[in-house]
C-alpha cells in the first residue's frame, strides 16, 4: 500500500496479520516502526527485516500514523494510553481495512465491496456470500476478519468483488469505510469488555451500514431494529431481514424453514413470495442460519445475482469448518463438528438444529456452564463428558440426561459412535458442541475440531489387525 510512501508510520501488534501489514506498508515505500509487547513476535519481525521500536516510549511528532493491527487488542488488553498519546499528538490511528480502502480509492474507487458485521454469524454470512457470488461466476476475493488478511488479497478492480468480514475493532479503525453493500446481522451484548458500553458498540457497528451505498440490516433485536428505523428515516437504501416479524414488508424473512418476502400490491393487499426452501441447503440448518441466509440473499440480489443462482449457491454451500460442520455419515449416523461452540449460547444453536443427539461436551467451562440449556436436554439421548468441566456438567445433567464420563475426546467419540449406531433413531447425530473453551486439552478450538474429525476418520478405518 502506497498511502504512506516516503512517510514514517508506527505499527502496533505483530500477531495475526500484523507482520503482513508491516510488509505491505514497507513495500509501498513507508518507513515502518513496529512493536509488540511479546518478545517472540518482535523476534519474528526482526527476521523479516524490521527493527522493533518500543512505541510506549515513542516521540509521536516523528510519525504520520499509528496502525493498530487486529492482534493489538489481544496482546494488549489496554494499549489505550499509548493510543491516546498518539491521538493527542495529532497522529491518526487506523487499521488494515483503512489501508485497503485508501488503496481502493487510489486504484479503483468503484470496486465493489461487501462488508459484513454483527455479533454472531459474521464468518458464516461472509463465506456464504462469497460462495454464492463465486458459483454465479464472479471474481471474488474474501478476507478481513475471516481467513486471509485484507492486505494479502488481490487488488481491487472494477470487475472484482471483495467480500470482507469486519470486527468492531476493524470498523472503528476504518474512518473511510464505504461499502457498496453493508450487512449488519445482529447485536447482542457481547465483547463489551473491549468496547465499553452497548451504545458505543452499537454506534461503531452502525457506521458500517450507515456509510454503505446499500444496507442489509437484521430486525430481530432491539439495537438493530433501531438502526434499521433510523436508516429508513434518513431515506437510506436499506432492506431488512428477519426471523421473527412475519409482517415485515420487503424484508427477506426466514419462516418455517423457508426464505420468503412479502410486498404490497397496488390494491393494498400483500403478496407473500416464497424465495427458497432452506431444507435444500444442508450446511445451513437452524433458524440462526436462516438469518445468515436471508442476509446473503439480500446482498447477492443487490449485486445482480439471479434468484436461481442464489438458490444454487445456498444449496451447494459447504459450510465452515468447526461450525456445525457435517464431517461424516456412517450408515444412519451423522457426525457433526461444532467445536467453535465455546459457550452455552453457541451450543444452544446446535442443540436446536438436531434431534436424537449423542452429545460430546466439556473442556474449560464458562461461567454459568450448561444450566441455561436445560430446556433442550430432552433432545439429547446421551452425553459424553470430557475435560475439566466434566464433574460440574455431570451435576447439571444428573437425572435429566444419561451420561458417561469419558475423559478424552477420542474416548467420547468412540463411545458416542457406538451408542448412536445401536440407536433406534432414524438419524442419530454424534455432536461435538462442547459449550466450553478448549485450552484445558487443546491449543484452540480448531485443533479440537481437527482431533474430532481424526477420531471419526479412525472409526471409519479401523487400524489393520496384526496377522
Ligand atoms: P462469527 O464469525 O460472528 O463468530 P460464525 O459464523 O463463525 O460467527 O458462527 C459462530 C457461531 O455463532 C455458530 O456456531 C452459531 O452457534 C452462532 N451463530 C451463527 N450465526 C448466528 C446468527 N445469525 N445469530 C446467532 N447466532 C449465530
Amino acid at each position: 500500500v502506497s498511502t504512506f510512501s516516503g512517510k514514517t508510520v508506527a505499527l502496533f501488534g505483530l500477531g495475526g496479520s500484523g507482520l503482513s501489514t508491516a510488509k505491505a506498508l514497507a513495500a509501498g515505500g513507508a518507513r515502518v516502526y513496529v512493536w509488540d509487547d511479546s518478545e517472540p513476535a518482535c523476534e519474528k519481525a526482526r527476521e523479516a527485516g524490521f527493527t522493533p521500536y518500543d512505541l510506549h516510549e515513542a516521540d509521536w511528532s516523528l510519525f504520520h500514523a499509528l496502525i493498530l493491527t487486529p492482534g493489538a487488542p489481544l496482546t494488549h488488553p489496554a494499549p489505550h494510553w499509548t493510543v491516546a498519546k498518539a491521538r493527542e499528538a495529532g497522529v491518526e490511528v487506523i487499521g488494515d481495512i483503512e489501508l485497503f480502502l485508501r488503496e481502493r480509492a487510489r486504484l479503483c474507487p468503484r470496486a465493489p465491496l461487501v462488508a459484513i458485521t454483527g455479533t454472531n454469524g459474521k464468518s458464516t454470512t461472509t463465506s456464504l456470500i462469497a460462495h454464492i457470488l463465486r458459483e454465479a461466476g464472479a471474481d471474488v476475493q474474501m478476507g478481513g476478519n475471516i481467513g486471509v488478511p485484507i492486505l494479502d488479497l488481490e487488488s481491487p478492480s472494477e470487475a472484482r468483488i471483495h467480500v470482507v468480514e469486519c470486527s468492531t475493532f476493524q470498523i472503528d479503525l476504518a474512518p473511510s469505510l464505504n461499502p457498496s453493500v453493508g450487512v449488519l446481522l445482529n447485536l447482542t451484548p457481547d465483547h463489551l469488555d473491549r468496547h465499553g458500553s452497548m451504545e458505543n458498540y452499537a454506534a461503531i457497528k452502525q457506521r458500517l451500514v450507515e456509510a454503505s451505498e446499500f444496507a442489509v440490516v437484521g430486525r430481530d433485536d432491539v439495537y438493530c431494529e433501531a438502526i434499521f428505523q433510523y436508516l429508513k428515516r434518513l431515506g437510506h437504501a436499506v432492506v431488512g431481514i428477519s426471523n421473527t416479524q412475519p409482517q415485515a414488508l420487503g424484508a427477506v424473512r426466514y419462516e418455517a424453514g423457508m426464505l420468503r418476502r412479502a410486498f404490497a400490491l397496488p390494491s393494498m393487499k400483500t403478496l407473500d413470495e416464497p424465495l427458497f426452501d432452506l431444507s435444500r441447503a444442508p450446511a445451513l440448518r437452524g433458524a440462526h442460519n436462516g438469518q445468515n441466509a436471508a442476509a446473503a440473499f439480500s446482498a447477492c440480489e443487490r449485486l445482480g445475482v439471479t434468484h436461481d443462482e442464489i438458490g444454487a449457491g445456498l444449496k451447494s454451500y459447504p459450510g465452515l469448518a468447526h461450525r456445525m460442520e457435517q464431517v461424516a455419515r456412517h450408515g444412519k449416523v451423522l457426525f457433526v463438528n461444532d467445536s467453535k461452540a465455546t459457550n452455552a449460547d453457541a451450543a444452544e444453536k446446535a442443540l436446536l438444529s438436531f434431534n436424537d443427539i449423542y452429545w460430546i461436551i466439556g473442556g474449560k467451562a464458562k461461567a454459568g456452564g450448561i444450566a441455561p440449556l436445560r430446556p433442550l436436554f430432552p433432545k439429547v439421548r446421551k452425553a459424553y463428558l470430557i475435560g475439566a468441566a466434566a464433574d460440574e456438567f455431570a451435576k447439571t445433567i444428573e437425572g435429566a440426561v444419561a451420561y458417561e464420563q469419558c475423559g478424552t475426546l477420542d474416548a467420547a467419540t468412540a463411545a458416542a459412535a457406538r451408542d448412536a449406531a445401536a440407536s433406534d433413531a432414524a438419524e442419530p447425530v454424534v455432536l461435538l458442541s462442547p459449550a466450553c473453551a478448549s485450552y484445558d486439552q487443546f491449543k484452540n478450538f480448531e485443533l479440537r475440531g481437527d482431533a474430532f474429525r481424526e477420531a471419526v476418520r479412525g472409526l471409519e478405518n479401523p487400524a489393520p489387525q496384526d496377522e
